[in-house]
């Protein structure tokens, strides 16, 4: 007898424990299966031009278009059929400045795509999405010193003057993203005084200074026109700041938590579960994520489908409730034809 099959046979002594069992047919493991995924827990972003019949495809994000806000009401009821709940709304401006100031005028790109899509569909979830980063002509989060810092205290009084904007066009819930030492504060502030009580607020509590962000800087047409975002957004190797970063929204008011990117942060998505269970958080899969699946199911390197619902499937099991992604549609039509 060699080695190898003495182990064995101890291995299987009457009473040995097999895992195995509740994987031996699909629906013993349907039964068990700890974590599920529905459509109810995906946002779909949109990039929102100006003009009329736009729809204009982005090379590195095959299948998401920018659109102008008349295609929207057909998008919300495809959105609807498919069961997605939730979209997260991106302007990208007919004009920009240092300033930003389209960003919140009355009819700023973003402020009709939230009219035009509460008129059609009013049982959609609106989040926006509220920085500058879209609407200056530098591309950075906020107003900038001579050195090209971005003033953080100076900034906070123009993205409360957004939320509110995005509020009075019907938006339900204002997503900051430009990671501004207390955003979430100056925007409840703000939002409150002109009686918006009822407006949440998503905080990108934890963002990362990543380069799978690439695609979408092509999509919204938002990448700096020099430096880099590393001074206010988060180093990639820091998980503890992380926790201080969401503890500080948490105690400024904010309804519920982000996390971006995922895949690469799932980590941080499961201890910020973990510390703030009482809030619901969201993780965002961001362009460079979703790139990567497309590129490589189009070379055929990849099962595109299993792929996505086990990309997915890991940002929820890692304690995300929502999921922002691009693969929304697609999924939720899978999860439909697999019911
Ligand atoms: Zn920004």
């Amino acid at each position: 007898m060699t080695e190898f099959e003495a182990h064995s046979i101890e291995a299987l002594q009457p009473g040995a424990r097999r895992p195995r069992r509740w994987r031996r047919t699909a629906a013993l493991r349907d039964l068990i299966r700890e974590t599920s995924l529905s459509p109810d827990d995906f946002v779909y972003p949109f990039f929102v031009v100006t003009g009329e019949g736009v729809r204009r495809p982005i090379p590195s994000m095959p299948g998401i278009d920018q659109l102008s806000t008349d295609a929207l009401p057909a998008e919300a009821r495809e959105l609807a059929a498919l069961g997605i709940k939730a979209v997260l709304l991106f302007g990208i401006p007919s004009a920009k400045d240092p300033l930003g100031h389209e960003s919140h005028s009355e009819d700023g790109v973003v402020q009709e795509a939230i009219r035009t899509l509460k008129d059609a569909s009013p049982q959609l979830v609106l989040m926006t999405d509220v920085c500058l980063c879209e609407y200056t002509d530098h591309g950075h989060c906020g107003l900038l010193d001579d050195e090209g810092y971005v003033l953080n205290d100076e900034t906070l009084e123009i993205l409360g003057r957004i939320a509110v904007s995005h509020a009075e066009a019907g938006a339900d819930i204002v997503a900051p993203s430009g990671m501004l030492d207390g955003m979430v504060g100056a925007i409840r502030a703000a939002l409150d005084a002109e009686r918006f009580q009822r407006t949440a607020i998503l905080s990108y509590a934890v963002k990362y200074a990543s380069a799978f962000y690439g695609p979408f800087r092509d999509a919204a047409q938002g990448a700096p026109a020099f430096g880099d975002r590393k001074s206010h957004q988060m180093d990639p190797g820091n998980a503890r700041e992380a926790l201080r970063e969401a503890a500080l929204d948490v105690e400024q008011g904010a309804d519920a938590l982000l996390v971006k990117p995922a895949l690469g942060y799932l980590d941080v998505v499961g201890s910020v579960h973990e510390r703030f269970p009482e809030l619901p958080l969201a993780a965002y899969n961001v362009s460079g994520e979703y790139a990567m699946v497309k590129a490589a199911a189009a070379n055929g390197w990849l099962d595109e489908r299993q792929a996505v619902l086990e990309v997915l499937t890991g940002i929820r099991r890692a304690g995300a409730d929502l999921i922002v992604t691009y693969h929304a549609k697609e999924a939720a039509a899978w999860l439909q034809r697999s019911a």
